[in-house]
């Protein structure tokens, strides 16, 4: 039989055969090892085990055929370039084991380091250190304290325990006090914990250790902290994480050694400079644990000018390869530097547009790309007001940025309380340990929520974004105790009625109340800052940055108002026109006694007379919104929720009657009332009389509201501004429905309009499903077509919009079911797909029929691009969200590759 070669899968890189864009395969920290080595740069001789061996390890409980060999290979041509052998007892090689993944996931997985030392080598190493034993057993001291906490799970506390008994035997807090002596001394007891925990004595092959180092790397993936990350960040569950041996190079040889981290420009503000902490004679662990304090990298200058001097001219280097903001960590060993990790850095809003547009200047990258390089959610950040903290506000606790926002307020425990105190006007912020949906009311009275438990997608988390409301949640160094009305923390207890303020953004809270600062950016927006006149680089960027994604943008951006401020406001942010002005509230406040009669009409005319006198009304409504939006068009909508909601409540009612009876008044008006609300009351109002429903069940009430409309328009037209009417009808499932309303409509407008020169177009809201799968034959009776995605996720999914966010959500985002709240970001293949189906059988109907979309979806940052993919003409959205809008239907353009310029 012949021999059949088996050609291994390869699992196992060198850094010269990887590059920047195998994160994949490599993980970010290894790909981006291998393109420094390729750049030439200074980067410890290593390899990378891929991320499909800790998939296969991680699914079959083993690890992959052919992986032991190739490490082995990989290993040899190591300790060639290297000239030495791991386990040598004259002059090991050391290696590293670092995890790295795909995305980056700060802490939550393992590391260990000096992996190669044992009873033999460590005397080896002192030698080749030039006699340095404290050097060579403190190396191993940290190898058996990293590897029995990582690999064996022995508690880390009783090695910290041990290394703060030797300093205090010593009388020292600083470990550098501690001479070769002490910590050969610190090693027995090292050793001896070891034993304890594990049954067994820390292992002397260097081969065994490094195995069971990328094996405990690779469990580290499915750590329940690095689950909960995941989670919380929507990384994939099933990506698993590369691991990276590395030749160790020594921070910790004396004074003219050490390590650091360093930004090629400030991630907070993106201001130019050198940005970074050096911790002399010291290895990298030392930076993160905060044992000794760090000084700024530039004080490197001084102890080191040659590294110093190298070190900036590869940081320039990385900044003019990656063209993007870089951080890294670095190690000088006796004078010579090493880079140990690169990656394109994280910043904040802020920082993001500010360095986007400083690489525009720079040439290194185009606006486009920097365009790109921002997005919805940041912009939408920045509009928020922020604290204004001086040192004097140090936060007592952090938890997750939930809803952003910066709210103080007086600290309540319940539900009720809130309630109260707000009714009262005061600003309160509820305090749980976890909210439910029995502190709904609560949540709406209160100005922020903070819990102590549950993250991103916590019950607090989901309902406080989809009010709008400030959350900070998972806070767990808080203590709540509701009994007692009070939460403690960092050693102080802070009782119902102190003030408390949370950051959204940021996750931290403060005791006291903490000054609010009003976005710069929204005041821009307002137009109350000149970014050409202003020494602000953070309004300069935005500004350019929208100018250039306003050029791009295909999709127009109007708003959702219903009243002339709003309008203003909208118009301000770049609104250009209004996509939906809901009319219902237009029938509220002093309004209500001519609703009421016209919804209890009995006597002949009575209804006529109602809508007499409401015509007026209306029709000063519309003037005043056509005057601010003049030349821009106004979507107006017929009234659409069921009438019922402008009587009293039924319960209420009924109770009121029962008393009054009781007391022998005379309640015959209240008595009709309380006929006509049970008369109108329905088990599901959503479902039920609204929309063009009521159109056609109420005569002249349609009517009224188109006259006002045409009568509005004529006004202003003569009154020399444009107005440019369109009128929607809501609700919409049968063309039948909108021919009726239309025909009646068209009379109208054909008999006020005259001559005038206005023009009114007709046509309907998309909000029922089967209005979207029967929109060819609906797209003949209408002009344009708007989606209303509320209604449509609605009826969609069958989750009724009021209740659902509040009552389950948080355990469908729990399981997975969606990873965000449909009500929030268009389910694409769903309700999206209703949409879809809705333009092209329109369009095909009716070339040229106007096609927009008026749900909260409009403003949605992932939702503006599938409009755009599906090919709408416009988003409409609140005015607070225009700005967002218009940037996302900008990045739409590029990200989809167009040239596209309106
Ligand atoms: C909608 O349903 O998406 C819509 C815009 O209408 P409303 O929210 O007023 O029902
Ligand atoms: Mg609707």
């Amino acid at each position: 039989m012949a021999a059949q070669e088996t050609v291994d899968h390869k699992y196992v890189y060198d850094f010269s055969e990887g590059n920047k864009d195998l994160k994949d395969l490599l993980g970010g920290k290894g790909a981006n090892l291998a393109e420094m080595t390729n750049l030439g740069l200074p980067v410890p001789p290593g390899f990378t085990i891929t991320t499909e061996a800790c998939q296969a390890y991680l699914t079959t409980g083993r690890e992959p055929d052919g992986l032991a060999g190739q490490i082995e290979k990989h290993l040899e041509s190591l300790e060639s370039a290297m000239g030495k052998r791991l386990g040598d007892p004259q002059d090991p090689l050391l290696v590293s084991v670092r995890s790295g993944a795909k995305f980056s996931m700060p802490g939550m997985m393992e590391t260990v380091l000096n992996v190669g030392l044992n009873d033999q080598s460590v005397v080896g190493l002192s030698a080749q250190a030039g006699g340095n034993d404290r050097f060579a057993w403190d190396s191993y001291r940290r190898l058996i304290q990293m590897f029995g906490k990582t690999v064996c799970e022995v508690p880390g506390e009783e090695f910290e325990h041990a290394l703060d008994e030797a300093k205090n035997a010593k009388g020292t807090s600083n470990d550098l006090d501690l001479d070769a002596d002490d910590l050969r001394r610190l090693v027995d007891a090292y050793k001896k914990i070891f034993v304890k925990h594990t049954g067994r004595e820390f292992p002397q092959q260097p081969r065994e250790q490094l195995d069971l180092a990328i094996r405990a790397v690779f469990e580290s993936w499915n750590a329940e902290r690095a689950v909960l990350y995941r989670r919380q960040e929507r990384i994939p569950a099933d990506l698993g994480t590369a691991v990276n041996v590395v030749s160790m190079v020594f921070g910790n040889l004396g004074p003219d050694s050490g390590t650091g981290v360093a930004f090629t420009r400030d991630p907070g503000s993106g201001a130019q400079g050198i940005y970074g902490d050096y911790l002399a004679n010291a290895q990298g662990e030392d930076v993160v644990a905060g044992i000794r304090n760090t000084v700024p990298l530039q004080e490197l200058e001084q102890l080191d000018k040659s590294s110093y001097d190298e070190l900036l001219g590869i940081m320039a280097r990385l900044e003019e390869h990656y063209k993007d903001l870089c951080d890294i960590e670095f190690t000088i060993e006796r004078g010579k530097l090493w880079m140990l990790q690169t990656r394109v850095g994280k910043r904040t809003a802020a920082a993001a547009f500010v360095i986007a547009g400083q690489l525009v200047d720079e040439g290194l990258i185009d606006l486009d790309e920097a365009l790109h390089r921002v997005n919805g959610a940041q912009l939408a950040q920045l509009m928020f007001p922020r604290f204004q903290l001086d040192h004097e506000f140090q936060p007592v606790a952090k938890g997750i940025g939930a809803s952003p926002g910066a709210a103080s307020g007086t600290v309540v425990f319940t539900s009720a309380r809130a309630v109260e105190l707000a009714a009262e006007g005061r600003s309160v912020i509820l305090v749980r340990r976890e909210t439910n949906p029995d502190d709904l009311n609560g949540m709406i009275a209160a100005k922020g929520i903070l819990t102590s438990r549950g993250g991103k997608t916590s019950h607090a988390a989901v309902v406080a974004r989809g009010m709008g409301k400030t959350c900070v949640s998972g806070a767990d160094e808080i203590d709540v105790n509701v009994p007692a009305k009070r939460f403690t923390v960092a050693g102080q207890t802070v009782n119902e009625g102190d003030v408390v303020s949370i950051d959204g953004t940021t996750g931290k809270v403060y005791l006291g109340e903490v000054p609010v600062m009003p976005s710069e950016v929204v005041q821009y927006f307002e137009g109350s800052l000149d970014p050409e006149h202003i020494d602000n680089a953070l309004v300069r960027a935005v500004h350019r940055i929208m100018t250039h994604a306003d050029g791009k943008r295909r999709l127009a951006v109007r708003t959702n108002a219903d009243t002339g401020a709003d309008a203003a406001r909208a118009r301000r942010f770049g609104a250009e026109g209004i996509g939906l002005c809901r009319t219902e509230h237009m029938f509220l406040g002093d309004r209500r006694e001519l609703v009421e009669r016209l919804i209890l009409a009995r006597a002949p005319g009575e209804r006529e007379a109602a809508l007499e006198a409401l015509l007026p009304l209306q029709r000063a409504d519309f003037e005043e919104i056509f005057r601010e939006m003049d030349g821009l068009p106004v979507t107006v909508r017929l009234i659409d929720p069921p009438l019922h909601e402008f009587l009293p409540p039924l319960e209420q009612l009924a109770v009121n009657v029962a008393v009054a009876q009781e007391r022998g008044e005379d309640v015959a008006k209240e008595e009709a009332l309380l006929a006509a609300v049970r008369r109108m009351h329905e088990e599901n109002p959503m479902l039920g009389l609204r929309g063009v429903r009521l159109g056609l069940v109420i005569p002249g009430l349609f009517a009224m509201q188109v006259r006002a409309i045409a009568e509005a328009a004529v006004t202003c037209a003569r009154q020399g501004r444009v107005a440019k009417p369109e009128i929607m009808v809501p609700l919409v499932g049968a063309v039948q429905e909108l021919e009726t309303v239309r025909a009646e409509a068209e009379k109208i407008i054909a008999e006020v309009v005259g001559d005038s020169g206005v023009e009114v177009l007709i046509g309907t809201m998309i909000e029922v499903p089967r209005a979207a799968l029967t929109a060819g034959q609906i797209a003949e009776a209408a002009e344009f077509f708007s989606f209303g995605t509320n209604d449509l996720t609605q009826m969609g999914w069958g989750f009724s919009r009021d209740d659902v966010e509040g009552a389950f959500f948080w355990r469908y985002l729990e399981l997975g079911i969606f990873g965000i709240s449909p009500f929030e970001s268009i389910d694409r293949d769903g309700v999206g797909r209703l949409v879809r189906i809705a333009a092209e059988e329109g369009r095909a109907a009716r070339p040229g029929l106007k096609l927009g979309v008026c749900g909260e979806h409009g403003g949605d940052p992932d939702s503006v691009h599938f409009f755009h993919e599906v090919g709408l003409d416009y988003v409409s959205c609140s005015p607070f969200r225009v700005p967002v809008a218009r940037l996302e239907a900008g990045r739409a353009v590029v990200e989809t590759g167009g040239s596209d310029s309106r």
